[in-house]
């Protein structure tokens, strides 16, 4: 194998509130784009599960991803993911959500810090964006803590908005001690690290975490990281998969991870080298 395989574990279809394009349209598009492997992630709020109805919508993405799978066999491996965001919000959400079926990968997010909107919606004009980004690092380290995910989503993602689309600093000093007891917990948890390259399509530019966050993690003993796009249309499938495996390959890694019914099959980075 001269090149590595590319697969992007982070994907959102029509089934995701904030993305329309259908399952198989992003199937397509990775097809086209020569991934080896797709995951569907759609979202599942789980603070919002029966509210805003992603009870019904995470049924439907698990079964058209199913579907997909079949219909674009031989083509391109197509794997059943969710995106569970805020588990520790409302455990009894995260618990129903994953009893659908066999989840290939679970990706654990925060999008919101209790009490508060989503990240997105926020005025940082009025924010103190220090406080924000602190109860945020709590959430995720409860998040890690629990466990009940495979890979933590995109670590830094109010970062995206703070400073990405709002030009504001968040003081790393602040929050450096924090952040690396979340990296240590993580490694030690045997959970993985995900590098998403949405960051490197925003304003922000980087991916999310950066390159030092992810060579902190593997100084933790981190063993797995995933790579996703976080692509919510289809032209965007695929998309920064190659820088990311530049970054972690410069954190050291030699794999990153793709998961199959939540187990790890570690696909090497490094020219010449296979995997079955
Ligand atoms: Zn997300
Ligand atoms: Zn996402």
């Amino acid at each position: 194998m001269a090149l590595p395989c590319i697969c992007d574990s982070h994907i959102h279809t029509w089934c995701s509130p904030d993305a329309s394009d259908t399952t198989s349209m992003m199937c397509e598009a990775g097809e086209r784009a020569g991934l080896y492997a797709m995951t569907i992630t759609d979202h599942c709020e789980c603070n919002l599960y029966r509210k805003d109805g992603y009870d019904e919508s995470i049924r439907r993405s698990y079964l058209e991803t199913r579907q997909a799978a079949v219909s674009f066999y031989g083509k391109i491996r197509v794997l059943t993911g969710v995106e569970l965001g805020q588990p520790l919000q409302d455990l009894k959400a995260a618990e129903d959500v994953l009893s659908i079926g066999d989840f290939d990968f679970v990706l654990g997010s925060i999008h919101n810090i209790t009490g508060y909107e989503d990240f997105y919606f926020l005025d940082y004009q009025k924010e103190d964006t220090e406080k924000l980004f602190s109860l945020y690092l709590d959430e995720m380290e409860k998040m890690v803590e629990w466990g009940g995910f495979d890979s933590l989503a995109h670590l830094t993602y109010p970062l995206r908005y703070i400073t990405g689309e709002n030009g504001i600093e968040v003081k790393r000093a602040n929050h450096d001690a924090q952040v690396d007891r979340i990296l240590k917990k993580l490694a030690e948890s045997g959970k993985a690290l995900e590098v998403n390259t949405s960051g490197l399509r925003q304003k922000i530019g980087v991916t999310l975490p950066t390159l030092n966050l992810v060579r902190r993690f593997r100084e933790y003993g981190g063993k797995y990281v995933t790579l996703g796009s976080d692509s919510h249309q289809w032209k965007d499938v695929g998309e920064g998969i190659s820088t990311g495996i530049q970054v972690i390959r410069e954190a050291g890694f030699t794999h990153y991870a793709l998961y199959e019914k939540r187990v790890p099959k570690l696909i090497p980075i490094v020219e010449g080298e296979d995997f079955d």
